[in-house]
């Protein structure tokens, strides 16, 4: 038996880079951000509108064409206060992480909702993008810094059908 210490674990930075390269409909996306607009898919099958655009539906397997641009306005389905701290995200606890179902699009996306209290927020409540400064634009979602209330009448409930 040997009296030498045993290494347990090691702390070792490490770097990865790397390129992706986006496909057409994720391109056409991408460039729509850096001109402030929301560019969604149509599937010619089942005619949901997803954002952001995919390729392909997924219910339906067929190949999306047509772009179809949604409003940053849109209503939140479901949503989560989050109350535990993490080093890696710099907010004031709790805040809230919502599904938004934007105006014209048939699949809700996940947003970090600001300028409200945690517990004012509901399902039905109406919110809107704040956006970056347009100097500050590029070919990313980060141009929406979160999204706020708008004011706007909440919308029922049953309204939402099944994302909630
Ligand atoms: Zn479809």
């Amino acid at each position: 038996m040997s009296d030498a210490p045993s290494v347990k674990s090691i702390i070792t930075p490490t770097r990865l880079e790397y390129e992706f390269r986006v496909g057409g409909a994720h391109a056409e996306f991408l460039a729509s951000l850096a001109e402030g607009k929301l560019i969604g898919k149509r599937c010619p099958g089942c005619e949901k509108v997803y954002f952001p655009a995919r390729a392909s539906c997924p219910r339906c397997g067929i190949a999306m064409s047509e772009s179809v641009e949604v409003s940053d306005r849109g209503t939140v389905t479901t949503f989560c206060i989050v109350r535990v701290p993490s080093e890696n995200i710099d907010l004031k606890l709790p805040y809230c992480a919502a599904n938004i179902l934007l105006d014209g699009s048939d699949l809700p996306l996940i947003a970090l909702l600001q300028e409200c209290e945690a517990q004012d927020v509901c399902i039905g409540m109406r919110v809107q993008a704040v956006w970056k400064p347009k100097s500050e634009w590029g070919p990313t979602f980060e141009n929406i810094r979160y999204f706020r209330p708008s004011g706007e009448p909440d919308v029922a409930a049953e309204m939402l059908g099944a994302w909630i």
